[in-house]
């Protein structure tokens, strides 16, 4: 798909209680966000008009905020409410949402006080959907150099953007090594997840995923979690080491933008996709398109 740069985009974003047409969305080139990685943000899909768990990622949104200290100017309604004017005004059916949370150009000098912004763009994505459960879609994994922080060093669990520095590295370095995207162990050596995704791991046809206590919990990994006890498939949440991973029959990530990926390859060791992993992709599919 072509991207078509953000500042040529068409349409509208919603500013500040405002919508505005999106070539105007203009902020000071010092704004403090883009300087010392201060803000926070959400990824969220929407499906034939419906947004995906928008109470949840509204929730995580707000929660994101309060862990960095960034005093909220709305509440969850007036966001919640003001995600659906995105799409509605737009008449946009199948896409993404990015609500995001910035201070501007106030004052520059670390920690002063700033103005807090909300905007939130929404763009149509029709026909990309991951949960197409095919060997052609499926990712190759590299083990990255980094390891992720504990929680006792960084705000794990806040979508802030400044930890995406170390997002962005991950992934590409991955990708300069001829991968889609990365595996990252913890500070402690146990398997965490992908660069902006959870992994899950299939061991006797049980799914097995870390715990979530140096990673985001994902909201697609908890939704996961509850398709696979619905099914009365047993779920193992554990620290994993990597030689363990020689003995998955499957393996497979999670995350808004990519629903549910199989994973192929993890560094030389190479996967097939297993029965479960199907199940779980349909089964996400039927609910996020609210088919019964
Ligand atoms: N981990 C990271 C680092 C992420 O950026 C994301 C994407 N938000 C996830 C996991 C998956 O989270 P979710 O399922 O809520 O999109």
């Amino acid at each position: 798909m072509k991207q078509i740069s953000l500042d040529q985009m068409e349409g509208i974003i919603w500013h500040n209680k405002e919508l505005i047409a999106n070539v105007d969305a203009k902020a000071h080139l010092l704004n403090y966000t883009l300087q010392y990685g201060y803000g926070v943000f959400e990824g969220i899909r929407f499906y034939n008009g419906k947004i995906f768990k928008l109470e949840e990622h509204i929730d995580r949104l707000i929660a994101s905020a309060l862990m960095i200290n960034i005093e909220m100017p709305y509440s969850k309604q007036e966001i919640m409410k003001a995600c659906v004017d995105v799409i509605d005004k737009q008449k946009l059916i199948n896409g993404y949402l990015r609500p995001f949370i910035w201070l501007g150009a106030d004052n520059w000098m670390i920690a002063s006080q700033n103005i807090v912004n909300i905007t939130i763009a929404g763009v149509e994505r029709e026909g990309e959907y991951y949960s197409d459960i095919t060997l052609k879609n499926a990712m190759s994994l590299k083990t990255s150099k980094w390891r992720k922080a504990s929680h006792e060093s960084l705000p794990v669990q806040s979508k802030a953007t400044g930890l995406y520095l170390m997002n962005t590295i991950y992934k590409k370095e991955a990708i300069a090594a001829n991968y889609d995207d990365c595996l990252l162990l913890d500070y402690r050596g146990y398997v965490a997840e992908s660069s902006t995704s959870n992994i899950f791991f299939i061991f006797d046809n049980e799914l097995h995923t870390p715990i979530a206590d140096c990673f985001l919990n994902g909201i697609t990994r908890q939704t996961i979690i509850d398709l696979a006890k619905k099914r009365n498939i047993k779920v193992v949440e554990r620290h994993i080491l990597p030689e363990e991973i020689l003995q998955a029959q499957g393996v497979f990530l999670t995350g808004t933008a990519m629903e549910v990926t199989s994973v192929k390859q993890i560094d030389n060791q190479y996967f097939t996709i297993d029965e479960l992993t199907k199940i779980l992709a349909n089964d996400y599919y039927n609910l996020v398109h609210d088919i019964i």
